[in-house]
């Protein structure tokens, strides 16, 4: 496994690569969900290119980008032991250098939801993935629906600007008892902790209800806050029960629906999602047309 940090590195170490080569985007502190888009990036490719890199223009300045976990050495460890070619760890010298100015927006889906409480995140995500896109120049890039609005505009960007990558995504790996997996959970005391599986019971409450029939989008909400109330230590930030194409809030009778919610556990933020009349759960695998000879032949 080479770990390469400078982009004269990179494209070396990726010159070298046989085809095709999957790309999974990180910033580090790696767990389980995170390797699940390794294996799936594994399973599909003949190489898998990992990048490491905490994104300073995606953090706004109220949260948490000092203190936000890092541990390079396990990291290095977990992905070496994946059978990963490539890990791309590069500063944000090398991603921003002094100067810097150029950004990439999506504008509608970025309006609603994470990006209605978190201004500039996303504008910070598309730049930084369309810049490691560059730098990699993969096949396909995989990512996690835990994400879901991320995975959205994600899919947006790369059909709005014609980048020719498949884009996978993977289903929302979850500890034992539901809680979505996430570096953030290291920030639960054991007491938040055990608070913090309320998200994922609020949100199979709702799917129960679905499942049984519920079709109303007010009446899913409502059963999410009803769960979440049960909780002390939850402060709610937003319940969602949305179009999963256009993000819109949803109301009267849904056939497809992502229903998702932020919430504060203690002074931690925790999002979740479950995607519904989805197969199982999760965004359909985009493929740009005209992939064929890039996917099949390895070629370009
Ligand atoms: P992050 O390091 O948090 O930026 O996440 C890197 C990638 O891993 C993103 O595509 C996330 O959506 C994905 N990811 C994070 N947590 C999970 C999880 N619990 N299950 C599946 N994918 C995840």
């Amino acid at each position: 496994m080479r770990v390469v940090r400078t982009l004269d590195e990179l494209r070396q170490a990726r010159a070298a690569l046989p085809a095709t080569v999957g790309f999974v985007p990180t910033m580090g502190y790696l767990h389980e969900g995170h390797l699940s888009l390794v294996r799936c990036a594994k399973a599909e490719n003949a190489s898998v290119v990992v990048s490491i890199f905490v994104n300073p223009t995606q953090f706004g300045p109220d949260e948490d980008l000092e203190t936000y976990p890092r541990d390079l050495e396990r990291d290095l460890r977990l992905l070496e032991a994946e059978g990963v070619d490539v890990v791309w760890t590069p500063t944000p010298e090398v991603m921003y250098p002094s100067g810097y100015q150029t950004w990439v927006t999506v504008e509608e889906l970025t309006r609603v939801l994470e990006g209605a409480y978190r201004p500039g995140h996303f504008r910070g995500v598309t730049t930084v993935v369309s810049k490691l896109f560059l730098g990699v120049w993969p096949h396909r890039a995989y990512f996690g629906q835990k994400d879901a609005q991320q995975a959205r505009v994600l899919l947006q960007m790369v059909r709005d600007l014609n980048f020719p990558i498949e884009v996978v995504v993977c289903p929302t790996v979850r500890e034992p008892d539901g809680l979505a997996m996430s570096s953030r959970n290291t920030y639960l005391n054991p007491e938040e902790r055990r608070a913090a599986t309320v998200l994922y019971r609020a949100l199979q409450a709702a799917q129960a209800a679905y499942d049984a029939g519920e079709r109303d989008a007010e009446a899913l909400r409502q059963r999410m806050r009803e769960v979440l109330a049960q909780e002390p230590l939850a402060r709610v930030q937003y319940v969602s029960c949305a179009d999963p194409d256009t993000l819109q809030e949803l109301h009267g009778p849904v056939t497809r629906a992502l229903l998702s919610l932020a919430v504060f556990i203690g002074n931690t933020r925790l999002i979740d999602n479950v995607l519904l009349g989805y197969p199982g759960g999760v965004y359909p695998r985009y493929t740009p047309p005209g992939m064929d000879a890039r996917l099949r032949h390895g070629l370009g």
